[in-house]
């Protein structure tokens, strides 16, 4: 870093002021920062009607997520509430109404076609569904016990990182909402366990919401690591966070639930064009896709 001193003003005969001596700081080899335009993605939204009452009240969750896009890569996001009556009985059938694994491939093809009868790639690029229970999730459990649940999935092409579907049939990312809920509240009882609050549940949300679109938007991997295949990315995560916080494409529940404002990687030196060495990077080199 370099600091350069800026001429004083040149002011006009007569006028005699005395101003204070100006400085700014910039980098000794770097050009300013590249001015970006805001792109904007239309990105389609379903749910079923359980899960539209659960969204109903979540407040920030859509500018929540939209904010994060833009402040890293002045990416906004439009949502689109096109349909919000999903018929339940559609996975499988009306005797077993939960969603399907989609870490097989019957659940992945399952879903594919789902979005291939849903999904209106004419006018919307990108595509996020609101889901209920599906049965890759254990069923009676807080999450504060010893299990875990998948929150949300995306559709990603596996071996290959940062990578976007140029086709938008391909694209879609799927939050199961209400195991969310149940999950964080009501099978959390006390005194074994304390149901997290509205507050905590609606950041978690907005944190699974921001991670599956970073996965969709630019295929960004997860931090340290992927498991499918099961590989280091830290190369693609060299960026920073804010002091206390980590990258929303880390796996972290403390800082899902404790902020409403997810954050990706960043040195804010990129400029469009560079490696994609940090989550920013690889975001500004997909604002070019649509
Ligand atoms: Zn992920």
């Amino acid at each position: 870093m370099k600091c350069i001193q800026l001429d004083r003003w040149q002011l006009a005969a007569g006028t005699i002021l005395s101003l204070p001596v100006v400085f700014a700081c910039a980098q000794a080899d770097a050009a300013p920062p590249d001015v970006l335009d805001l792109v904007t993605d239309e990105v389609e939204t379903q749910s079923t009607f359980v899960d539209y009452t659960i969204l109903g009240h979540l407040y920030r969750l859509e500018d929540a997520v939209a904010g994060a896009f833009q402040h890293t890569a002045a990416i906004t996001l439009n949502f689109h509430d096109t349909n919000h009556d999903i018929d339940a009985s559609t996975p499988y059938n009306a005797s077993d109404p939960d969603w399907p694994d989609p870490n097989t491939q019957v659940g992945l093809t399952w879903y594919q076609n789902f979005s291939s009868n849903h999904h209106n790639t004419t006018d919307y690029p990108w595509f996020v569904v609101y889901a209920q229970h599906t049965v890759a999730n254990p069923s009676t459990e807080c999450r504060g016990g010893d299990i875990g649940y998948g929150i949300a999935f995306t559709h990603t092409l596996t071996n290959t990182p940062n990578y976007v579907w140029p086709n938008a049939e391909d694209r879609f990312s799927f939050v199961f909402l209400t195991d969310v809920q149940v999950y964080e509240q009501a099978y959390c009882v006390p005194p074994d366990h304390t149901p997290s609050s509205d507050e905590q549940v609606e950041n978690i949300v907005i944190h699974a919401l921001a991670h599956e679109y970073g996965h969709q938007r630019a295929g960004l991997t997860h931090y340290p690591y992927d498991f499918n295949p099961p590989r280091s990315t830290t190369i693609y995560h060299q960026g920073s966070v804010p002091s206390g916080r980590h990258d929303v494409m880390e796996y972290n529940d403390q800082e899902a639930s404790e902020h409403g404002d997810p954050v990706f990687d960043a040195t804010w030196n990129e400029r469009v064009g560079d490696p994609p060495s940090t989550c920013r990077a690889i975001l500004l080199n997909a604002r070019s896709i649509h």
